[in-house]
């Protein structure tokens, strides 16, 4: 337990974060005391019951070149403020664990945001990487990541339209099994085969209503996500794609993905459907071709079906494939990730995106934690390295990355691809510089005023049955922010 003392509210999410970052699940209990309280920044840390007490008026006194106290622009002294307490914090626990993290006090999901940011100021890339060593305390090495990402995503991105322009997800929320660490929106396609229709009828009216607000925008891409599309049957595969295609203008799209995600879900005629309805890219994901990790993580399917798959999708004439792995499973170490690698790069997929294990507070496996914590290996960061330079060795080049909260070391998960085959949806949608229509259960819209530098979320809710009995409200919801916040707030698109 992490007993936190604050004299002021607006800092704790940021507390909680840099704790986190470095003790990992520890609960963690917030007090507010007056602000008079003389509480200097403090933390004892080599009792199992950990206690911080923080003022943030004894922050400022004690910091910093950084935070200007006259400063009259509330939201970048609130900036600038966050970032010396949390490097206040980072050094104090730094020192007292003696341990460094790759990010600094970067505890957001989008490190490479920074460095695009500045590349299209017109900043250098050394000075982009002096900035974030300096004020987030990033590694050299993760600094220069971010930058060379961000100049591959500018590359890519400045032959594309993307401000007058939106992209389409899509979620189908059905898994063959859910996986030990999952956390996303993912029901049992057999325990609840019958609501796929009810789904469908609902996603179709979604579906309809809401292309009628994007009349006239260009589309740039579509990704039906999930869960886990290829749990539908290549006739409802089909019907869905059709629906789409009636609704929303494809002759502008560059990109069309379908995550078949789960070799237990693909079959050749769903395949077949999904090359006759022009899907470009789809993926085939292993997260490892070691067949113990697989039966441990829940995964209900062998080595060998994903060899299946991927030759099938070759001879359906698939020729954009992406490989998802996971760094860190239980069980596995870096010998078990060099087989998988060799495995994987031999299969020759033009994508894999190397994730690191999050603990996810709803996953399985952060809730049964003492079962596993001993399989869990002490060195992922080692083996994340060893991915990056073989992958790299084999002609793959990383192209975009993004955090999750609670990743194993403060790590990453970073896509990697042959020149020329990255995936656009996956740069719009991780650097938040597009508009996307999210449509299905526990999908989220994300609405871009790039006057303001601001984006709306614009949720839908997770639960499959909410969805089917709620689905207009759900339309309602979105028509509304678009006819009337939307429709102001943002000259360039709307
Ligand atoms: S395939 Fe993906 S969405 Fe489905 S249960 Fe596994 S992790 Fe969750």
């Amino acid at each position: 337990m992490f007993k936190v003392y604050l004299s002021c509210k607006d800092y704790e999410y940021d507390v909680r974060s840099m704790i986190q970052a470095f003790f990992g699940n520890l609960k963690i209990e917030a007090d507010y005391v007056d602000n008079s309280a003389d509480y200097n920044l403090y933390a004892q840390t080599s009792c199992s019951n950990i206690e911080l007490r923080l003022c943030y008026d004894n922050m400022a006194d004690s910091s910093d070149k950084e935070v200007s106290i006259n400063e009259t622009d509330e939201l970048l002294y609130k900036a600038a403020y966050k970032n010396v307490l949390k490097k206040e914090l980072y050094n104090m626990f730094s020192k007292a664990l003696g341990k460094t993290l790759p990010w600094g006090t970067l505890t957001g999901i989008r490190p490479s945001k920074i460095a695009l940011t500045r590349i299209e100021q017109g900043i250098s890339k050394e000075d982009i990487i002096e900035f974030m060593k300096d004020t987030y305390l990033c590694s050299l090495e993760r600094a220069e990541l971010a930058c060379d990402i961000a100049l591959k995503e500018y590359g890519i991105l400045k032959d594309i339209d993307y401000k007058n322009g939106y992209s389409l997800y899509v979620g189908i929320p059905f898994c063959p099994t859910r996986c030990l660490y999952c956390s996303f929106t993912s029901y049992p396609a057999d325990s609840y085969k019958d609501y796929v229709e009810p789904y469908l009828g609902a996603l179709f009216k979604e579906i309809e209503q809401t292309s009628k607000l994007f009349k006239n925008k260009t589309l740039t891409s579509v990704y039906i996500g999930g869960g886990t599309p290829t749990t539908l049957s290549a006739g409802q595969l089909k019907s869905l794609i059709d629906k789409l295609k009636e609704c929303f203008d494809f002759s502008t799209v560059r990109e069309f993905t379908v995550e078949a995600g789960r070799p237990d879900s693909i079959t050749m005629d769903k395949l077949k459907v999904l090359k006759e309805c022009k899907v470009d890219r789809i993926s085939i994901n292993p997260q490892t071709m070691c067949q113990s990790t697989l039966d441990i993580i829940g995964r209900k399917h062998t080595v060998s079906d994903i060899y299946d798959a991927c030759n099938m999708a070759e001879e359906a004439g698939h020729k954009v494939i992406n490989m998802d792995l996971i760094v860190g499973l239980p069980g596995e170490d870096t010998e078990v990730l060099k087989d998988t690698l060799e495995k994987i790069v031999k299969l020759d997929p033009a994508n894999v995106t190397v994730h690191t294990l999050a603990m996810k507070r709803t996953s399985n496996l952060t809730m049964n934690i003492d079962k596993y914590k001993d399989m869990l290996s002490e060195h992922v960061s080692d083996a994340v390295e060893y991915a990056k330079n073989y992958l790299c060795e084999y002609g793959y080049e990383p192209y975009y990355l993004y955090r999750q909260k609670n990743m194993t070391d403060n790590l990453e998960n970073i896509g990697y691809s042959k020149v020329g085959k990255e995936g656009i949806y996956n740069i719009l949608i991780m650097e938040e510089i597009q508009n996307i229509l999210a449509l299905g259960a526990g999908a989220v819209c994300k609405f871009v005023d790039y006057k303001n530098k601001t984006i709306t979320r614009v949720d839908n809710v997770k639960s499959i049955n909410d969805y089917i009995t709620r689905i207009d409200d759900m339309i309602e919801k979105k028509s509304n922010f678009l006819l009337k916040e939307g429709a102001n707030y943002d000259e360039i698109f709307w």
